[in-house]
């Protein structure tokens, strides 16, 4: 079991040549869902190896433009592209008036169904397999982080204490189904079911308390570091995070990986140190750039 994160968009309010506005997609197996939605997020999407006819679900943190301004042409395309299958459109408060208001507006072909509904501070939105829960974060405008859980994994299979009680490869399936093969049973080589993976993205905040709680013990927390510590006046003041801020965020709360997203493309080309500033405080630390796909598996978080 592993689970897939395609960094499309990691920029700011303002896109750059090098980084488009929010848009994260996270897939497990058949489920997968999108984070924000800034604009071009569709073509981001088309470029990548994944399809957004298969996404079940888009998330929305807030309503600001970087977040949101994609979402009616992406609407658009998956209608002209036959799509048929429902699709679960959530954000904070505000947001359902706002996309029916904009889907009003314009003329569209669309023969699937939106699951549209406002979500707020304690909601849980199931998707497939999914758990995601809503947490309320600090923004000036309503907003909304979203932690998303995947559903408990098999046990280790012990290859080698099966071998011993002398059972062959084509015996493993069955016992993996929860069959006694040859007098072997599933416990007897299966461990115990493991937690599943628990990956936390924060949207635009200051850093909250409501977020520090849902991020506790994750497996990965994607933060938004729209500034570096040189400039936490400016990150407060528009309600916003430092690098040094989500790096000790990620370590006082355990996480296990963090990536920073939202940062400002006044630093597209000091990257480099971006990161550095936040490994000093959190070794497990990455700044993915665009269209960058990570694996969330048994062996920590990686590019791939
Ligand atoms: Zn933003
Ligand atoms: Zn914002």
């Amino acid at each position: 079991m592993m689970l897939e994160v395609l960094f499309l968009g990691t920029g700011a309010s303002i896109p750059s040549r090098r980084r488009s506005p929010a848009c994260t997609v996270v897939r497990a197996g058949a489920d997968m869902v999108m984070f924000d939605c800034g604009e071009g997020s569709q073509r981001q999407m088309m470029v990548s190896p994944l399809s957004f006819m298969k996404l079940k679900g888009i998330l929305i943190t807030h309503l600001h433009g970087d977040h949101i301004f994609g979402l009616p042409g992406l609407l658009q395309t998956m209608g002209l592209s036959g799509r048929t299958e429902p699709l679960v459109l959530r954000g904070p408060p505000g947001f359902t008036h706002a996309v029916e208001t904009l889907l009003e507006l314009f003329e569209g072909v669309r023969h699937y169904t939106l699951d549209i509904e406002d979500v707020d501070d304690g909601d849980v939105i199931g998707i497939g397999g999914l758990r995601i829960d809503c947490f309320k974060t600090v923004h000036g405008v309503p907003s909304v982080g979203f932690a998303l859980e995947t559903a408990d994994r098999p046990g280790q299979f012990n290859r080698a204490k099966a071998e011993e009680l002398g059972l062959e490869i084509s015996d493993y399936k069955a016992l993996r189904d929860g069959k006694t093969v040859k007098g072997v049973s599933p416990e007897d080589v299966i461990g115990d079911a493991r937690p599943g993976f628990r990956v936390v993205y924060s949207g635009d905040t200051v850093p909250c308390d409501a977020l520090r709680a849902a991020a506790r013990d994750a497996d990965l927390l994607i933060h938004e570091a729209t500034y570096r510590d040189s400039e936490a006046e400016l990150a407060a003041r528009y309600g916003h995070t430092t690098v040094g801020q989500a790096a000790r965020i990620a370590k006082e709360t355990g996480c296990a990986h963090l990536a920073l997203v939202h940062v400002s493309n006044r630093y597209d080309d000091e990257l480099d140190e971006v990161e550095a500033e936040a490994r000093r405080i959190f070794e497990c630390t990455e700044v993915p750039e665009d269209l960058r796909m990570y694996r969330l598996d048994g062996n920590g978080f990686r590019s791939v």
